[in-house]
């Protein structure tokens, strides 16, 4: 009898066990929260600072990244690496034995998705390791590369991020770059069809669905480009300018780079396929002009998206064009003697010649307009110079927000936009049921975005400021 009684017990107990448990899981029964994160290996770990597998965020400010403006006192509910529930700290039941992380005076965004943001920069070819690492703590947790200079190292770094090898941000990967005749010599320069399909054919068998067309690129080559590209499930972007903007949305390329600065459409004398004429027309057009609208609603109406680059074109306007001291800590001493060589120049300019700040103002408006008729507005960083990966993400919200757009307008093009354009329904967003990428910053993210205290990426919160330490000097080493 005593025996039984002691059984009967147990099994109340593991019930009870279970019980709460299962309740837990059944709050949300849509969700599959039993996936197991990825291990990290000694390496990646020793970046971790919560490695639980139920977290508990409190009193945090919400951006959710879908344009809608903050929520204050929010609690947010981390199982396995996914949001399972979030909702007003009130309203939200905490479990027990859980980490609880208060976030007051703290605001939640998504992660960072960049997909103008390469892993080479001029003079070199590839810095995957140091750009992941930048790009991780600086909050970004998926990047498109957007033409890649080494898309074999691409993948082999992706795939080591994804095992938990190396940290980084998801890496998707892209293809070499093609271009035409007087184009860049590291790029492809296709003899014929037959060399673009098999090109297109050996990277998407490795699994690449990016494809990016550079300055010289002849209108028939891009044509079969995108057909190939398509029948493969893959995506063609492009850096144009001997075809249009216009030229190249009819014949159903998937997103533009870089805005007006790299419109040919209202180039003065420009010859048809050449990559040619005169760049004033920056100086004279005017944005919400019927030509420049009806551009806008074509690439629309074929939902083409725009990518935005700021942070790099500013790093040329010699009033603007400075670096801060966490960049100058982690570039090289020779990279950090080229910038105050350019800077020496910059300041020698007459403080009259203001045409590279104007162009940057129409740049933003034209970027403003797209996005406010409706228009699907993408950003990346376009690392080079003193724009570095992960930072400069950070600096096109500063810009964004110059540019007239409103925090969470901004946010939604920095993240949900990012994921649209990758076709990610899984990140993008702070929202029940998606994967649990993003950021917490210190204070108020209208004041400051580069403060970023913590990154959330597949399950494990990043301690940015520990890869930061030791990332002094060695931006430039790859
Ligand atoms: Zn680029």
């Amino acid at each position: 009898m005593k025996h039984l009684t002691f059984i009967l017990l147990i099994v109340t107990i593991l019930s009870c066990k279970q019980n709460s448990k299962s309740e837990l899981i059944v709050l949300n029964s849509d969700i599959n929260f039993t996936q197991k994160r990825t291990e990290l290996n000694q390496n990646t770990l020793k970046y971790v600072k919560y490695n639980s597998n139920i977290i508990v965020l409190t009193n945090a400010t919400v951006f959710d990244g879908k344009g809608n403006s903050a929520k204050e006192n929010q609690t947010l509910i981390v199982v396995n690496g996914y949001f399972q529930s979030i909702g007003k700290s009130s309203e939200i039941d905490i479990p027990e034995n859980t980490t609880i992380i208060n976030l007051k005076g703290k605001t939640i965004i998504p992660g960072i998705v960049g997909v103008h943001n390469h892993l080479h920069i001029p003079q070199f070819p590839f810095i995957g390791e140091t750009a992941s690492k930048l790009y991780l703590a600086s909050g970004v947790t998926t990047i498109q590369t957007c033409g890649s200079a080494s898309p074999e190292e691409e993948i082999e770094l992706s795939n080591k991020i994804e095992k938990g090898q190396i940290i980084g941000p998801n890496i998707v990967t892209s293809g070499p770059y093609f271009t035409g005749k007087g184009g860049n010599p590291n790029m492809i320069i296709p003899r014929d069809a037959k060399h673009i399909k098999d090109t297109i054919q050996y990277w998407t068998k490795k699994g690449v669905r990016w494809f990016k067309v550079y300055r010289n690129t002849i209108p028939n080559d891009l044509e079969i480009i995108i057909n190939e590209a398509h029948k493969h499930n893959a995506k063609v972007t492009g850096h144009l300018c001997s075809i249009t903007f216009e030229q190249a949305t009819n014949l159903g390329i998937d997103g533009i780079e870089h805005g007006l600065n790299s419109t040919s459409d209202f180039r003065r004398n420009k010859t048809f396929g050449i990559c040619d004429g005169s760049r004033e027309y920056i100086d004279e057009i005017i944005i919400n002009s019927e030509k420049v609208r009806q551009l806008h609603q074509l690439m629309i109406d074929k939902n083409v998206f725009l990518t935005s680059t700021l942070a790099i074109y500013e790093a040329s306007i010699p009033k603007r064009a400075f670096a801060d001291k966490r960049t100058l800590d982690v570039m090289l001493p020779f990279l950090v003697a080229q910038y105050q060589e350019r800077r020496k120049q910059y300041d020698s300019i007459n403080s009259d010649n203001d045409l590279r700040e104007k162009r940057l103002k129409r740049i933003m408006d034209f970027e403003y307009q797209f996005f406010k008729m409706g228009g699907t507005l993408t950003a990346g960083v376009d690392a080079g110079r003193h724009v570095l990966p992960g930072f400069g993400d950070q600096r096109n919200f500063e810009l964004l927000k110059e540019a007239g757009f409103k925090t969470e307008e901004v946010i939604k093009i920095m993240t949900s936009n990012g994921a649209k354009v990758l076709s990610n329904s899984e990140i993008g967003t702070v929202e029940k049921g998606k994967k649990a990428d993003f950021v917490v910053i210190e204070g108020n993210i209208e004041k400051d975005i580069r403060n970023v205290e913590l990154v959330f990426k597949n399950g494990y919160g990043y301690d940015p400021k520990l890869i930061l330490r030791e990332m002094k000097g060695k931006f430039g080493i790859e």
